[in-house]
């Protein structure tokens, strides 16, 4: 299991979809969220799109994995999705946040790999979430005040990569991937990390 977390806007969504589409072997664990899709989402493949009262009917019923309150909305990844994944032999990819990651932590006997993606700098995220709100600008105002408190959690992760070129980004992901499944840990400069992440968050 390969988790990918980042704060809203650093490019999680196409970094995890381009690894599904450029290798048969993984698929993306398909969440439920109460958020209303964006214009170009479809239900069943970007989310199941579901009801406040549907979502916490799942959660009374104990069917998800793990789940979580994210900017006023509720999101979760339900144990049939993984189970079912995993059954068919793929390697499974979650474009989830930091709080449903330490749910998936406390798991025991998970063989699960943690990538936090960082955006290059602040401008480039405000311009990658303008483009993707266009004219949603008290949105984007509460995704960037979100941003400090979701980056405190980067040393959570196991490794920590920069998404500036998306090339370059998917690329560093890949090896890490064949790494961990040659059961190889990579050796990461957390000195080089921490000082982005204080150039980050100044
Ligand atoms: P997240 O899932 O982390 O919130 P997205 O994957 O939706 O972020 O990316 C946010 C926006 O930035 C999207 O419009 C996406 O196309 C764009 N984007 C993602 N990665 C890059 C990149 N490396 N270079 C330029 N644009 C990018
Ligand atoms: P967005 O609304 O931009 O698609 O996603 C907002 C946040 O919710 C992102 O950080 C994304 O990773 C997270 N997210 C999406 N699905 C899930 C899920 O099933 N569980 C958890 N914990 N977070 C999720």
């Amino acid at each position: 299991m390969f988790v990918l977390s980042s704060p809203s806007g650093a490019g999680k969504t196409t970094l995890t979809k381009k690894i599904a589409e450029n290798n048969s072997g993984f698929e993306i664990s398909i969440s439920h969220t109460t958020r209303k899709p964006r214009p170009n989402e479809i239900d069943g493949k970007d989310y199941h799109f579901v009801s406040k009262e549907k979502f916490s009917i799942l959660v009374k019923e104990n069917s998800f994995f793990e789940h979580a309150n994210i900017f006023d909305n509720y999101y979760g990844t339900l144990k049939k999705t993984v189970i079912e994944l995993l059954d068919q032999g793929k390697d499974v990819l979650f474009d989830i946040d930091w709080q449903g990651t330490q749910q998936l932590k406390k798991i025991k006997n998970l063989f699960i790999v943690t990538i936090f993606i960082l955006p290059p700098n602040i401008k480039v995220l405000k311009d990658r979430l303008l483009n993707r709100h266009q004219g949603q600008e008290k949105l984007i105002e509460n995704r960037m005040n979100k941003f400090n408190q979701e980056v405190s959690h980067w040393n959570e992760y196991n490794y920590v990569v920069v998404n500036d070129d998306l090339d370059i980004c998917y690329n560093k992901i890949m090896k890490i991937v064949s790494a961990e499944k040659k059961g190889i840990k990579k050796k990461q400069d957390f000195e080089e990390i921490k000082k982005k992440i204080v150039e980050l968050t100044k």
